[in-house]
């Protein structure tokens, strides 16, 4: 068996890195063209949902085993690594078999079934903070999957329920240094679901670096304006080399 990969290594203290992709799998050629992109700038980690948890049960519910196939079509291709949503027990197995990286969504944070079995797994795990979960609460989650012996978990704060409305959700950047004061862990910060809006996405990320965010992770699409989800959110190829490039510069003055 291969060696498992170690969160700290792709993502090292006092760096930022980035995790990029579309919403969801949508198509080969999707994936390929923003693969190619990603690798050419830099980008070791590619996103991508083949199972969406989508509000509404008509919308686009993502492409399943096709979708994890192109996935690891594409990142085997450009070298990239992939991390992809497990949504249930049930298809953990499947998720597995494609992916590098499981992801936990916002709304499985306090899935305890689900987060003890992928702490079973020798693979790690990506897991967002449920939108109407406290930090600590967060960091319980965590515990659900290091107590079974995983402890490659990567944190991210993508955005909490508040009265406010202009924004999706509101992101909270004090979850930053408040968690790297409670872990070792990576933490991350996802701009893109906070923000709904594209316009939004460099501002969130720029203040995410600015904060000791080790990682940014960003929803970007080929033609945004077309995406199947997550439609306003999503940035350009030009826009998200933009927030690569001043990203790291921020990063670099801070050191
Ligand atoms: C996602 O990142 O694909 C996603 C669905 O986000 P969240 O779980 O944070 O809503
Ligand atoms: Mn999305």
């Amino acid at each position: 068996m291969s060696e498992m990969l170690k969160v700290r290594e792709l993502f090292p203290e006092g760096q930022i890195q980035f995790i990029a992709g579309p919403c969801a799998v949508e198509s080969e050629v999707q994936i390929n063209s923003t693969a190619k992109f990603l690798s050419g700038l830099g980008v070791r980690i590619m996103r991508g949902g083949a199972f969406k948890p989508r509000t509404a049960p008509e919308s686009f519910q993502g492409l399943a085993e096709e979708g994890l196939k192109i996935m690891r079509r594409a990142a085997d291709r450009f070298g990239m690594l992939v991390v992809t949503e497990v949504m249930d027990e049930e298809n953990l197995d499947l998720v597995e078999e494609y992916t590098d990286i499981f992801q936990i969504g916002s709304r499985n944070c306090q899935n305890f079934s689900l987060l003890k079995k992928v702490g079973r797994r020798q693979k790690p795990v990506l897991i967002k903070r449920g939108f109407g979960n406290t930090i600590e609460e967060f960091y319980q989650a965590t515990r659900y999957i290091s107590r079974e012996g995983n402890d490659q978990i990567i944190m991210v704060e993508r955005g909490i329920r508040t009265f406010e409305e202009s924004t999706r959700f509101t992101l909270d950047i004090s979850a930053v240094p408040v968690l790297k004061g409670m872990v070792n862990y990576p933490v991350i910060v996802d701009p893109s679901h906070p923000a709904g809006k594209r316009e939004y996405v460099p501002s969130l990320s720029y203040a995410a670096v600015g904060a000791g965010a080790d990682g940014l992770m960003i929803e970007v699409h080929p033609d945004p304006e077309r995406a199947m989800s997550d439609a306003r959110q999503q940035v350009n190829f030009e826009t998200f080399e933009e927030i690569y490039r001043k990203s790291l510069k921020i990063r670099e003055s801070m050191i």
